[in-house]
């Protein structure tokens, strides 16, 4: 039997007309496969909303009523369609992420799914229903809620199309497809047909939204069929795939931004060891995701070391470091959150040389500062200042795909 799983993103769900609309498209799809699953996100901006309206009551309110809140998003809109099918004579259900089996672990707020126990979705689809699986959310051991981190209803999507061995995963969005840039910075950005799982993953990973990072993992872990295509028109898309198929590879394939960056700096820190251990070991067991990593050359036996972390994130990160020298190995921590890290991403600069004083020169034309750098053996990543990033985005568009 055939199975598809299809997601809608917030802007393809963001009001009754568009909800309407993803109903007509789901009507289709059923004409074409056996069983159908579905993944909806919050209607667009309802998720800001929510966090906006928890701090304008807390600086600081509690995770577990902060996912309470936020899963609620995802379940308005699962439910609006499932009506909206439901009185095409489509028969559809609704289900929250705890209903559809995803049990959670981990940090409230960014949730890890840990297992899926599909034996409702499969008792729902065997009746012949169009099962609406309300994205970004599932229940833990204790029963509570969690939710999976921003843009987690992509991962909710591969998660049960992995689970429930799906022949396809459909991604759709406001854009038809991945494009080599994001094509609201840069408009002669074009759409990659294909893209292979790794490059898709460092352009998510480095910041292009269109698909959330750990989906793309999973997709990858479980060689599962991952479209991107646009809700509003018809459309290939782009394949993610396990490669493209070219012979040779560009030397860059996409560049990508990460708006959401801060950097945070312990200045005059001991030069001796154990000092980032104790750092980095209290920011880990908080979850909160370190990215670059830069330690100055030691001068009078201090250092500084700067890190970036999500700027979601770089509250936290900053209370934690503040707390860690408490006992003096410190002079002070500084935070600013006015950077943003900008990427080139290509698999064929494994075996071209020359990539990084490309970028680095382009980025000089222009007149861009870089504050810190960051490679991998198919990315090269600065951090600039954020009012610069899209110039950046543009240079290094221009110089290596336009
Ligand atoms: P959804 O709400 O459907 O999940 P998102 O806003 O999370 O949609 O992701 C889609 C957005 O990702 C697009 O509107 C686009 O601005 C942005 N984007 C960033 N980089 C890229 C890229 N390389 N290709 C396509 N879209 C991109
Ligand atoms: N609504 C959530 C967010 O805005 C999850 C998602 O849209 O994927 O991050
Ligand atoms: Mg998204």
């Amino acid at each position: 039997m055939s199975l598809i799983v299809q997601k809608f993103g917030g802007t393809s769900v963001a009001d009754l007309e568009r909800i309407q609309n993803v109903a007509g498209r789901i009507a289709a799809t059923r004409g074409n496969w056996d069983r159908v699953i579905v993944v909806v996100s919050a209607m667009a901006g309802e998720t800001d909303r929510y966090i906006n309206l928890a701090h304008e009551l807390s600086p600081d309110p509690a995770g577990r009523e902060l996912d309470i809140l936020l899963a609620s998003g995802e379940r308005i809109t699962s439910s609006l369609l499932a009506i909206s099918l439901s009185s095409r004579g489509v028969p559809a259900i609704s289900l929250t992420g705890g209903q559809a089996g995803i049990r959670t672990e981990g940090t409230h707020t960014r949730a890890r799914v840990r297992t899926i126990q599909p034996k409702r979705i499969h008792q729902e689809l065997d009746g012949g229903k169009v099962v609406i699986a309300a994205g970004f959310q599932g229940v833990d051991q204790f029963n509570e809620e969690q939710t999976l981190g921003r843009g987690g209803s992509d991962l909710t999507a591969v998660a049960l199309a992995a689970a429930l061995e799906a022949d396809l995963c459909e991604i759709y969005t406001d854009v038809d497809g991945v494009y080599t840039a994001d094509p609201r910075i840069e408009p002669s950005a074009r759409r990659l047909e294909r893209i292979s799982y790794d490059e898709m993953m460092e352009l998510a990973s480095l910041g292009a939204k269109v698909l959330q990072p750990r989906s793309v993992d999973l997709a990858a872990k479980y060689r599962l069929q991952l479209v991107v295509r646009s809700s509003f028109t018809e459309g290939e898309g782009t394949l993610i795939t396990p490669d493209t198929g070219g012979i040779e590879a560009p030397a860059v394939n996409g560049v990508s931004c990460d708006k959401k960056q801060s950097k945070l700096t312990a200045v005059g820190v001991a030069d001796r060891p154990g000092i980032a251990a104790s750092l980095f070991g209290t920011l880990a067991e908080k979850s909160i995701i370190v990215d670059m990593i830069v330690q100055n050359v030691s001068d009078h036996g201090l250092t500084d070391i700067s890190i970036t972390v999500n700027r979601d994130t770089a509250e936290e990160a900053e209370r934690v470091m503040c707390e860690t020298h408490a006992g003096g190995d410190a002079g002070k921590i500084t935070r600013d959150d006015a950077v943003a890290k900008v990427s080139v991403v290509g698999i064929g600069m494994k075996s071209q040389a020359g990539v990084a004083s490309r970028t680095f020169a382009a980025l000089a034309r222009e007149r861009i500062n870089i504050m810190m750098i960051s490679t991998s053996e198919i990315s090269i990543s600065v951090i600039v200042q954020e009012a610069q990033a899209e110039d950046a985005v543009r240079a290094l568009h221009r110089e290596f795909i336009a």
